[in-house]
């Protein structure tokens, strides 16, 4: 507690090793660039990342470099450079703000680790599982860098994933690699890619693992928290760093567990965060939640990169399966099942849903769902309305009075 008797964040021990991973990771990416020493690849978050690695790619994501743009608040700096390009105010801001960054010529790299500008790529691969933007997005910088665009196409909506969306999308990846073989200059190691897959596999395993501490009671941790940690599970996937550093996280979470160490101290309430972070506002939103002894245990988002079915005795089957269940892939049916049955691990008692005004993919308010939820669990549900990296979607009263009525609520039950 501070002197001010207010809980206060407690940092954890690995988030050195955090750093020291982030930083190799994007100087690995500057020196290749620089120096010819290996082909980069730019891939979505949940791409076929582990075919890259095996293919001997360093792969870098410009999701999380829209991440960072947001976090640092500099997003709003440079979402108008692309909106004079005509790019719409509307679209994705991560698009937005890492485009116009592009065409300013800056990036928040340079600040964190010197890094001047974003590593020049020798292809870029997406998967629309996710959505539409990222194929634009890619796009984008095929043309401005003139190297091949590569892509899956996802099916989006599904009820139930069957053995036919399985089969279309492992043939889209199988279909992928003469390319890559003819741009990386090197044929694809069947050995390598289970070796890879299997340390993906572990690096889920592991993230879930790591998640899944927060059923404690108290909680260790928050979904703050798991913003911050979920780093090397986007981009060191398929690595034994990402593998070693959830070993240790996890050393540390069940410390504080039998400590009884609780991320919110006098934890009142435990409420589950559907959507994107905001990540302009992720700190005051800790202390905000904090100061209420409300503690997020757990989130749509920070889940979306466990990827249960990585099989390494199959991989392009396996990876097409695992990119293919992601929740966002799903009908609202399949939504509904996977949040309740959240909420019920998690022993939650509100659902806050967070309407990103310039991602309806990631929205998951906008069809009825708080409403179902709330009568189905009896669950009292509150929409924050706001932004992943637009702030000025974002109205700091309104969200604060919304999140202090619906505690309230809370209270009152
Ligand atoms: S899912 Fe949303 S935030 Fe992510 S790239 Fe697509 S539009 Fe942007």
């Amino acid at each position: 507690m501070s002197t001010s008797g207010l809980p206060q964040r407690k940092e954890f021990r690995a988030t050195a090793r955090l750093k020291q991973l982030m930083a190799d990771h994007f100087h690995q990416l500057d020196e290749a660039a620089k120096t010819g020493s290996a082909k980069i690849a730019w891939c979505t978050s949940v791409g076929p990342a582990e075919l890259l690695r095996a293919m001997g790619f360093l792969v870098y994501f410009p999701e999380n470099h829209g991440a960072m743009l947001g976090a640092t608040r500099t997003a709003m700096d440079y979402i108008p450079a692309a909106n004079a390009a005509g790019y719409s105010p509307d679209i994705c801001s991560y698009l937005t703000s890492d485009v116009g960054a592009f065409l300013r010529g800056e990036t928040p790299l340079r600040r964190a680790y010197g890094i001047e500008r974003v590593p020049r790529p020798d292809v870029l691969v997406y998967n629309t599982n996710q959505c539409r933007d990222v194929q634009d997005w890619f796009h984008f910088y095929g043309r401005r860098f003139g190297v091949p665009v590569l892509g899956i196409s996802s099916p989006r909506g599904v009820e139930e994933l069957s053995s036919v969306h399985i089969a279309d999308v492992a043939a889209q990846l199988e279909a992928m690699v003469p390319a890559l073989e003819k741009i990386a200059g090197r044929p694809l190691d069947m050995d390598r890619l289970r070796e890879v897959v299997a340390l993906s596999k572990r690096c889920s395993d592991l993230w879930k693992e790591v998640l899944d501490t927060a059923r404690s009671v108290p909680s260790p941790w928050t979904f703050f928290d798991h913003t911050i940690h979920m780093g090397p599970a986007v981009v060191a996937r398929g690595t034994p760093e990402a593998v070693e550093y959830y070993e240790i996280l996890l050393e540390e979470l069940r410390e504080r567990i039998e400590q009884g160490m609780a991320a919110v101290d006098g934890e009142r309430h435990r409420l589950y965060w559907e959507g994107m972070p905001i990540w302009g506002k992720l700190r005051d939103l800790a202390n905000l939640f904090m100061d209420l002894r409300c503690c997020i245990v757990a989130s749509t988002y920070c889940n979306s990169w466990i990827f249960s079915a990585f099989d390494p005795e199959d991989p392009f089957r396996s990876m097409a399966h695992a990119y293919t269940d992601i929740f966002i892939c799903h009908a609202e049916p399949w939504k509904e099942r996977y949040i309740e049955e959240r909420i019920r691990e998690f022993q939650v008692d509100g659902i806050l849903f967070h309407d990103a005004k310039t991602c309806p993919n990631n929205s998951n308010s906008r069809y009825g769902m708080p409403q179902r939820l709330q009568e189905r669990l009896g669950l009292p549900a509150l929409v924050v309305h706001g932004d992943l990296n637009d702030l000025r979607c974002y109205s700091e009263e309104q969200v604060r009075t919304n999140i202090e009525a619906f505690v309230e609520q809370l209270e009152e039950r």
